[in-house]
């Protein structure tokens, strides 16, 4: 599988925010969101081949008990399914973040997703799969990249339509950073009755945008 960038940090972002953590990039995405911050990560060419094998051990070498799964988008790699439960069989707990817009039904159930649904201002809100929201478990978590108030209601209507927080308990708005400030959107989340849980991405504030930290 094609492997962008491997590496330890913090998790900053989703309800595991915090902990400490192995990140592997996989290269390559179907997508084009206007605000990418992963742009390097696009490309089905960059980085190098790996095979599973030597994924998982350089995740045990690192001692860490937590793997996130990202890209790109993962689930474009046909092997993706295959690496979470090698990591899984080695004890490793896993995040996989993915786009929405690719088939969920191959990601083993005790791998943690966290789904992004694309809304009107990343201009991929055509390519959510909105069937994988079957596949929900309470685990999993959905997370709407919000850039502006436009994009906050048709969040809301997507939770309502399809019942989300029936399906999991973690529905999280993010801002998109330089579009929508922090105390703008967390009033749009005080006001609305929806169960919604406000992240920020902690690396940004931390290290800015910074790579591999
Ligand atoms: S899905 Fe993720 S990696 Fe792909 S273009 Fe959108 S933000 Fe970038």
């Amino acid at each position: 599988m094609r492997v962008c960038e491997t590496f330890a940090s913090l998790q900053g972002e989703s309800t595991h925010a915090g902990r400490k953590c192995f990140f592997i990039r996989l290269a390559g995405c179907n997508l084009d969101c206007s605000y990418c911050d992963t742009r390097y990560a696009r490309s089905f060419e960059a980085g190098a081949e790996r095979s599973v094998e030597s994924l998982v051990d350089e995740v045990l070498a690192s001692g860490l008990k937590l793997a996130e799964i990202t890209g790109g988008e993962p689930l474009c790699s046909s092997e993706t399914p295959r690496l979470c439960q090698a990591l899984i069989d080695n004890g490793i707990e896993v995040l996989l973040e993915t786009n929405g817009s690719m088939k969920l039904d191959t990601v083993p159930a005790a791998v943690r997703k966290i789904i992004d649904c694309k809304l009107p201002d990343s201009g991929m809100s055509d390519c959510n799969l909105y069937e994988n929201y079957s596949l929900l478990q309470k685990h999993d978590e959905v997370k709407f990249v919000i850039s502006s108030r436009a994009d906050f209601d048709f969040a809301c209507h997507i939770i309502v339509k399809y019942a989300l927080f029936e399906r999991t308990p973690h529905l999280i708005a993010s801002p998109v950073w330089g579009r929508v400030s922090f105390e703008e959107l967390s009033s749009y989340v005080m006001e609305s009755p929806l169960p919604w849980r406000m992240q920020l991405q902690m690396h940004k504030i931390i290290w800015g945008d910074r790579r591999g930290v």
